[in-house]
């Protein structure tokens, strides 16, 4: 048997992100990830963006405390100027601009276009486009590079990383046993669930009372733009459904163009694939809104976002077992968050409290804790 300080299960962003912060707390620090290679799941198949005007208010203050590592914790930069475009047409005009006047509280320099504004901006853009939210320091990130900043910290601070490696039993006595698949065990006071869309399943094996959480299918596709098209410098653009979500977005891509129809189907866990349909939901919406006339696909992918009722993401010790510590419900903001998340994280499994930082940056921890009211109900709408 071996034995650790804390066991991190899940090697996404998540996993990756609380594993190398607690060890940098001095914990020493095993992650176990199912998969053979770490981010196989939802990391891996993100859209990459870094978006302040995104997701409920502890999703954006957690996103603006991240800030600081993209920009300064890589070997190599970790992101990119790639600024947001959210257009949408005549009845959502009022509701754009009362968005980009209320999103200045957070994110100053968020203001709103008018439709020939948008144009300049794109000029693809439909002419029945009436009105955008624009935020210019929107930042595309560089998922790969920042994992494996992480990985790096934690393989740097005597952690280890073991793949193929599915947690299979957990049981507690004064200490957590932990079960690997090939019949390994280590036996840790701490056992992170960091499991993404398994989250619940972990919790099972625990005998802990899930969240309940939301896994649900996002498609993304890459289509190639027939001439005159050009632009790798376009925002991300995203097509506004009138109820505060989105009938899909697109952004530049190498010399194509990622575009989703940001669909939302709940699932079950899996290794999550593109259906047609939602491919062709996603040519359809940059039809409606651009002249770019795209229909050649390149190629697809699908992934699970994995939410709490309250689209909050989830983190701390379960009300219901010592030890076990949740950190889940990332959802479509978990790589943007994940800096700021693994601090608060971190410091609550360790000293049972928020940084300072955080608590000024406006972090609460009632926001987070597993077992808050609300999360028994059914997913929230999206914003
Ligand atoms: C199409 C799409 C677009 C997105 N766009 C963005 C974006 O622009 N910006 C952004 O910030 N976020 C985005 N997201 C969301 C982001 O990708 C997720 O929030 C984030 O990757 C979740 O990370 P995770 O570590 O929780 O989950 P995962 O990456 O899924 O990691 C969980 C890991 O746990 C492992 N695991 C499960 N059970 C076990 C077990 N029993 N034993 C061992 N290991 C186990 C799994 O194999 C998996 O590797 C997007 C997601 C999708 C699908």
């Amino acid at each position: 048997m071996r034995s650790a300080d804390a066991v991190v299960i899940g090697g996404g962003i998540a996993g990756v992100s609380m594993a190398a912060t607690l060890a940098g707390h001095g914990l020493q620090v095993v992650l176990c990830e199912r998969e053979p290679t770490l981010a196989f799941h939802t990391t891996g198949r993100s859209a990459a963006q870094y978006l302040k005007n995104y997701g409920n208010d502890v999703v954006r203050r957690l996103t603006l405390a991240s800030a600081a590592f993209f920009s300064s914790a890589g070997a190599t930069p970790l992101w990119a100027p790639r600024p947001f475009l959210r257009v949408g047409r005549a009845d959502h005009a009022a509701s754009l601009r009362a968005d980009a006047e209320a999103a200045r509280a957070l994110a100053p320099t968020t203001e709103y276009v008018d439709g020939d504004g948008a144009r300049a901006i794109v000029p693809a853009l439909r002419a029945d486009i009436e009105g955008a939210l624009y935020e210019p320091d929107s930042m595309e990130l560089d998922v790969a590079a920042i994992h494996q900043t992480y990985v790096t910290r934690l393989r740097s601070a005597d952690g280890s990383i073991v793949t193929s490696s599915p947690v299979v039993s957990l049981t507690r006595h004064r200490n957590w046993t932990v079960g690997l698949g090939d019949g390994a065990v280590i036996e840790a006071p701490i056992v992170v669930n960091a499991a993404g869309a398994w989250g619940d399943h972990v919790a099972e094996l625990a005998g802990v009372a899930p969240v309940p959480l939301h896994p649900c299918r996002r498609t993304v596709a890459i289509a190639t733009v027939p001439p005159p098209w050009t632009s790798s410098s376009w925002p991300l653009i995203a097509f506004e459904n009138g109820q505060g979500g989105m009938d899909g977005y697109c952004k530049p891509e190498g010399d194509g163009l990622l575009v989703s129809p940001a669909d939302e189907t709940p699932s079950e866990p899996c290794d999550a694939r593109p259906e047609e349909i939602d491919v062709a939901r996603a040519l359809d919406a940059l039809d409606e809104w651009t002249t770019l006339g795209a229909r050649h696909v390149r190629t697809t992918w699908a992934g699970l976002r994995t939410f709490a009722a309250d689209r909050s993401p989830v983190a701390g010790y379960a009300p219901d077992a010592d030890g076990f510590f949740w950190m889940v419900g990332q959802g479509g903001y978990g790589i943007q968050m994940a800096p700021g998340l693994a601090v608060a994280a971190a410091a609550l499994a360790v000293d049972g409290a928020l940084p300072t930082a955080m608590v000024d940056a406006g972090i609460r921890v009632a926001d987070l804790e597993p077992g808050r009211a609300g999360l028994g109900g059914p997913l929230s709408p999206d914003h």
